[in-house]
């Protein structure tokens, strides 16, 4: 089947970790041309303040090649990874070696708010004996196997986030998958039997129904309810992303809170959060695909209008004008259901994506779908192919019916900062009867939304998942949250109150 990707993402894969145990990339094309982007100003590089907590761990001189085993061939497959002292690194306690062992008593997952649920230990299903092999491809013939991160694991906890394609982590318990994007949940398959997982119910449903795990792995956890799991009290937060994305909110009975972002767009409802509000956050892992001043892109509304607009406009020029609108499996959808609904015309597209869709269960869109092409102007194609030549070809499919196409690539990486926020002078791409726009539209947050999110949350430490394979991107990264959190008030205050949090 068709992978859900998210373009937004940097979504190379790390096969090793460098000498900050960080991953070793070798960027795609697209990512380098973004690296360069962000990287431009090379003489700007802003050095992260020495002590800082970031870059105490990633300056840390530990030797992180220990986390490397070189040649899984060699090695008795129950030899245990070294871990180092990584934990305290960063000045967290470090993690009770017997959650690394297999238990024989159950794991209890308590839903505080309605009943208890029992599911057998996850521990018992791991089998020890099993190699850690995991579903890699190492391409490079090399026996390097992947090596989770450390920014992938949870301190304190038997948890991990995002954290699939390493296969059996030792000492997790407890897999957590932000959303159902491919660069997040890549080695979840049907040979899946690590560990299990947990996601909001439509996640679960995708997980289940596309990747074909094991329905006994999957526990769906319902949005913005507390769930006990292993001690630690976990609740899932509306992300901003994609159907199903969700922040990950951990509480230790210490009282340590982390939260994880997975891929998320900041917004104003996010501060009326109660458990954000009430609780300081020790550690952010923070989504940071645009963590750069350049990336100022206006709202997904105001984008939407312009769409609409766009779309209104044209079609009065040339009413055999065929909509195009570029999307992943999943995300996007907002932009061709506003697009719908303003012409008051049905979506098309094909059976796999209709299929995912439909397991949504929005009502909303899933009335808007249909299964014929000649039905509607407006066909939905993966964003990938919105090239000219490819849109031409499609456009000869439906001859009789249009002459022409609009098509609308809606990604954040479009943005330039020549026409800011000034849509309108956003200039299309022309080739004969086939129209591309690429607008702003982004399901990242902005720069200054993780701006007004990082100073409203005001955690202790904030840890960035994307664009950390570069030490300039880190160190310039590191040195914009020092800026946003100097001139915040002491206190985050929440829209009602002035109360301080607590703890
Ligand atoms: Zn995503």
């Amino acid at each position: 089947m068709q992978l859900v990707q998210d373009e937004e993402e940097d979504i190379s894969v790390a096969e090793s970790l460098d000498d900050d145990g960080l991953p070793s990339l070798e960027l795609s094309p697209e990512s380098k041309d973004r690296g360069r982007e962000q990287n431009g100003n090379k003489d700007r590089v802003i050095e992260a303040a020495e002590g800082s907590f970031v870059s105490d761990f990633y300056r840390s001189g530990t030797d992180w090649s220990c986390l490397l085993e070189k040649n899984t061939q060699e090695r008795p497959p129950e030899r245990k990874l070294k871990q180092t002292n990584l934990f305290e690194l960063w000045g967290f306690k470090k993690p009770d070696d017997s959650n690394a062992k297999p238990r024989v008593s159950s794991l209890s997952l308590k839903r505080t708010r309605t009943q208890w649920i029992s599911v057998e230990s996850v521990n018992d299903r791991m089998n020890p004996k099993v190699p850690c092999l995991g579903n890699r491809s190492n391409g490079g013939g090399n026996n390097l196997r992947r090596v989770c991160p450390f920014y992938k694991k949870i301190p304190e906890t038997s948890f991990t986030v995002d954290a699939f394609r390493y296969g059996l982590i030792e000492g997790c318990s407890g897999y957590f998958l932000s959303h159902f994007h491919c660069d997040h949940y890549a080695g979840l398959s049907k040979r899946w039997s690590y560990g299990s997982i947990y996601c909001t119910p439509l996640t679960a449903r995708l997980v289940k129904k596309f990747l074909l795990v094991n329905p006994s792995f999957v526990h769906p956890l319902e949005l913005d309810i507390e769930y006990v799991i292993d001690g630690i009290k976990v609740t899932m937060l509306e992300a901003n992303h994609c159907p199903g994305a969700a922040l990950v909110h951990f509480r230790l009975e210490n009282g340590q809170c982390y939260l994880h972002t997975g891929d998320f767009r900041a917004c104003k409802l996010m501060q009326s959060y109660p458990l954000l509000v009430n609780h300081r956050v020790n550690v952010l892992y923070l989504d940071t695909t645009y963590c750069n001043p350049k990336y100022r892109f206006p709202s997904k509304e105001d984008v939407l209008d312009f769409i609409v607009k766009t779309t209104k406009n044209s079609l009065k020029r040339h009413p055999k004008t065929l909509i195009v609108v570029g999307a992943y499996s999943i995300g996007k959808e907002c932009v061709y259901l506003a697009i719908s609904e303003a012409l008051g015309v049905k979506i098309y597209t094909n059976a796999s994506r209709r299929r995912i869709l439909q397991s949504f269960d929005w009502t909303q869109l899933s009335g808007k779908l249909c299964s014929c092409g000649e039905e509607t102007p407006l066909h939905i194609l993966p964003i990938s192919s919105l090239r000219p030549e490819t849109l031409a070809e499609y456009l000869k499919t439906y001859k009789h019916k249009f002459t022409a196409v609009l098509a609308f690539r809606p990604t954040g990486w479009t943005y330039s900062e020549a026409s800011g926020n000034q849509l309108d002078l956003i200039k299309p791409s022309t080739r004969g009867n086939i129209m591309i726009y690429g607008v702003p539209y982004s399901e990242h947050s902005s720069f200054l939304e993780l701006k007004e999110f990082v100073q409203f949350l005001r955690p202790d430490n904030i840890i960035p998942t994307v664009n950390v394979s570069n030490a300039a991107h880190r160190d310039k990264m590191q040195s914009y949250f020092q800026e946003w959190l100097k001139v915040s008030p002491q206190w985050k205050v929440s829209p009602t109150s002035t109360r301080p949090r607590v703890n």
